[in-house]
């Protein structure tokens, strides 16, 4: 671990924090070592963020014992870099605008031979591909065009430091058309997504390690080709298990009964919960 290492933890303000949460933020603090250990709210899901839930989390993580930088970076400051990376790729030829609703693309799923699942669910069936962006409504999704964008970049790789898939990672064009396919950049509610969002933000905040939950490792290989795409430097990554209930089921926001809070109102120290989480 360089002494420079710059890790952040970045929650989405929707609901309380839970003890997956906490062992992300502990981690990823621990692993800025001598570095820097930032924060950042991933708001761009206007609908489901409240500022109560963003004042939680600051007051949880303080309680956890954790310090950052202030002011921390807030995804919905940073739509004028998300549109700027996305006007980008539509002029390299790299995006096309879609119109399909879950239902149109379970609809053209049906085939038997078709149905593989990706990081964001089925293998989008290309229905809408051979549009161009000037046919693009202000309501309509874009998405990148797979085939078109893994053409444009030279074969590609990653460092996974954590300790569930350690080593370097190459993406496999093939199985990135077959598997991933045509992922959303823009979502219609959003004018962003959680791919491009986070890829430019690890960029512009100099992430050198991004940690973050074993749920999105199979998420990695878009955010190192957005990186190619975009030409930005490229952090190494640490993807940590996730935890579970007794029941062995991840834990959710919902499930408040995890809840950070819901600990520190029985009376829950921080070294209890370090505890709990083996660290
Ligand atoms: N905002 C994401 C979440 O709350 C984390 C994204 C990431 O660490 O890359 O699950």
């Amino acid at each position: 671990m360089p002494p420079e290492s710059v890790t952040r933890f970045a929650p989405s303000p929707t609901g309380p924090l839970h003890l997956g949460h906490a062992y992300s933020a502990l981690i990823a603090a621990s692993r800025a070592g001598a570095g820097r250990f930032l924060l950042r709210i991933e708001d761009i899901d206007r609908a489901r963020c409240r500022p109560e839930w963003e004042a939680q989390i600051f007051d949880d993580l303080a309680w956890l014992g954790l310090d950052w930088p202030r002011p921390v970076k807030r995804q919905s400051e940073r739509m004028p870099a998300y549109r700027a990376a996305l006007r980008r790729m539509a002029a390299e030829g790299l995006l096309y605008p879609c119109r399909c609703t879950r239902a149109d693309i379970r609809a053209a799923l049906s085939a038997p031979q078709e149905g593989a699942r990706g990081p964001d669910g089925p293998v989008y069936p290309g229905t809408c591909r051979a549009r161009t962006m000037a046919e693009a409504r202000p309501d309509d999704a874009l998405r990148l065009n797979m085939a078109a964008a893994l053409a444009r970049v030279p074969r590609l790789s990653f460092t996974e430091n954590g300790p569930l898939y350690p080593g370097m990672h190459r993406l496999d064009p093939d199985a990135m058309v077959a598997g991933v396919g045509d992922v959303v950049l823009a979502r219609r509610d959003m004018g962003t997504s959680y791919h491009l969002s986070v890829v430019l933000d690890d960029a512009a905040q100099g992430i050198t390690e991004v940690t973050r939950g074993a749920d999105l490792f199979d998420a990695t290989v878009i955010h190192v080709l957005l990186q190619s795409l975009l030409e930005l430097p490229r952090p190494s990554y640490w993807h940590h298990g996730l935890i579970r209930d007794e029941a062995g089921k991840r834990l959710a926001k919902r499930d408040d009964a995890r809840a950070l809070a819901g600990f520190r109102a029985e009376g829950a120290s921080p070294q209890d919960i370090r505890a709990m989480l083996n660290l």
